[in-house]
């Protein structure tokens, strides 16, 4: 039976960049990449039309197929520039800090594949134009502000590819890919690896259209499943007793509020990144994928959970900023089970609002009352996202949590002037799963030999950029490694 120098699970971006480094090293010839989504030009969400979410089989268009989650994203790439560094500002690896990359990698390094990564973007279509490098002197001053509250405002560069033009860019990718004549599975579940002595010597896997099961042989494996297999990836870590640390979960809220009061930050930064510790907890608060004049989107995950996210177009343009506020809960001995945690959030949320997202204005939950249609039909701030349905997301969400969040608002109101409003809204659930950290080494190898984690499902990246870069350090990795 045929055996593949490399199979690679997931097409998300940390697998498609680690192909298109392989065709650069004339590695590729006998690897293989599978996944359980679609090509990326069969990938049409139906939302638009539909209104509602049609729970698309054999998986939801938004999240798997060719570019994985990268397809329907905002397209935010965040950038490495001399100006900025010049200024004093450190790289951005993404919301864990890349601390795993930052061990392993110098800032030179860093800078090197950042840039390289970068140029690939470009070279396949991405705009020009730098957010966050023009008025840095406007920016410090934001951040001197911040500061004053306990809120660390974090600035970097950034390229905006768009939703409508990333699918074009991507699908570039993909033709490119297919010229090179990377083999590519597309309908196909990776349903577990073979391990045997502590070696990986293949994958198993099902069409997902004829349920055909089969084998398939190889000495290599990367994963990158991405958040979507974060589930997959923790089960197959204790299944073949694969080393993990406890991973964490973030668990927010969308919020939606109106360009003027965010037009500075539009303006300066495009995507500001603010953190802090709100009193009493302590607890790490941010504020993620900031999309201006943007549209709230929903998503669907394979156990039926609908969550709620965000992205801009290009040209397409809304009078509202959305942007994620996330709390980070990291448990300790005897609880190990961060995922299952968030689950069952998004579960209440998703019971509460009928299957489908919830909405919630501020000042209602300030007064201690659900939204009702009506609210929302006289409210200034419109919800972009339509299917949302109006109710009170304090049912379900922790009463930590949900204190986190609020504290985070009321001191945010005094960075930015109206962040507090009380007609801006709450969209629930948002959810950030990883799967318990996958302990890797240099190579990003597990402690299984032969299989290797990259981009965001085993926690080592958590945005498009850091996962392009992963696979493209992972390329390089194993050019000594394929003959
Ligand atoms: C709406 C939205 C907006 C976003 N906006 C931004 C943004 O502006 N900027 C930014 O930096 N990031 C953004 N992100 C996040 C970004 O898309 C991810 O960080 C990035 O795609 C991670 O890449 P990845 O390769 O690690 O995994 P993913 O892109 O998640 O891809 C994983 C792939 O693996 C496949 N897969 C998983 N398990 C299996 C299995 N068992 N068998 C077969 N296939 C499998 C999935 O189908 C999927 O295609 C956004 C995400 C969403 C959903």
């Amino acid at each position: 039976m045929k055996k593949y120098d490399l199979v690679v699970v997931g097409m998300g971006p940390s697998s498609i960049f680690l192909a298109y480094e392989l065709i650069k090293l004339n590695k590729h010839k006998n690897i293989l990449l599978i996944d359980q989504g679609k090509r990326v030009e069969n990938r049409i969400c139906p939302i638009s039309k539909t209104g509602k979410c049609l729970n698309c089989k054999p998986k939801c268009n938004i999240t798997c197929g060719f570019s994985g989650a990268g397809a329907f994203s905002d397209g935010k790439l965040n950038s490495y520039h001399l100006t900025h560094r010049e200024k004093g500002e450190d790289i951005y690896l993404g919301g864990n800090d890349g601390s795993y990359i930052r061990e392993y990698y110098t800032n030179k390094e860093i800078e090197e594949i950042l840039t390289y990564t970068d140029n690939i973007y470009l070279k396949f279509g991405a705009d020009t134009k730098l957010f966050g490098v023009d008025y840095i002197d406007e920016i410090l001053k934001i951040k001197k502000r911040a500061k004053k509250e306990n809120i660390n405002l974090i600035s970097y560069p950034i390229r905006h590819l768009g939703t409508e033009k990333a699918h074009i860019l991507y699908g570039k990718i993909e033709k490119y890919l297919i010229d090179n004549n990377v083999n590519m599975m597309f309908e196909t579940e990776v349903t577990d690896i073979i391990v045997k002595d502590n070696k990986v010597c293949g994958v198993e896997v099902k069409d997902l259209n004829t349920g055909k099961e089969s084998i398939i042989n190889t000495d290599k494996v990367v994963l990158g499943v991405g958040r979507k297999g974060a589930r997959f990836l923790s089960d197959l870590c204790k299944k073949h007793n694969i080393e993990t640390k406890i991973g964490s979960v973030d668990i927010g809220i969308r919020y939606e509020l109106s360009n003027d009061v965010m037009k500075d930050i539009n303006k300066y930064m495009y995507e500001g990144k603010f953190i802090a510790r709100p009193y009493p907890y302590g607890d790490k608060v941010r504020t993620f994928c900031q999309n201006p004049s943007g549209f709230v989107s929903s998503e669907v995950y394979d156990n039926g959970l609908t969550l709620v996210n965000g992205h801009s177009y290009k040209d397409k343009k809304s009078e509202n900023t959305n942007l994620a506020i996330l709390v980070s809960h990291h448990f300790s001995t005897p609880f190990d089970k961060p995922i299952e945690y968030g689950e069952d959030i998004a579960t209440n949320v998703n019971r509460l609002g009928g299957n489908a997202i919830m909405v919630q204005r501020l000042g209602d939950i300030f007064r201690g009352k659900r939204t009702w249609a009506k609210d929302l039909k006289n409210n200034k701030v419109k919800p972009t996202l339509k299917s949302a349905v109006p109710g009170d997301i304090t049912f379900s969400i922790g009463y930590r949590t949900m204190t986190d969040i609020l504290q985070f608002i009321k001191s945010m109101d005094k960075v930015v002037e109206g962040f507090a409003n009380p007609e801006n809204l709450l969209y629930a659930p948002e959810i950030k799963f990883y799967s318990n950290v996958v302990v890797l080494n240099k190579n990003f190898e597990t402690s299984v030999k032969g299989l290797y984690s990259i981009g965001d499902g085993g926690g080592l990246t958590t945005g498009l950029m850091m996962a392009s870069a992963s696979g493209i350090m992972m390329a390089r990795i194993l050019d000594k490694k394929i003959k």
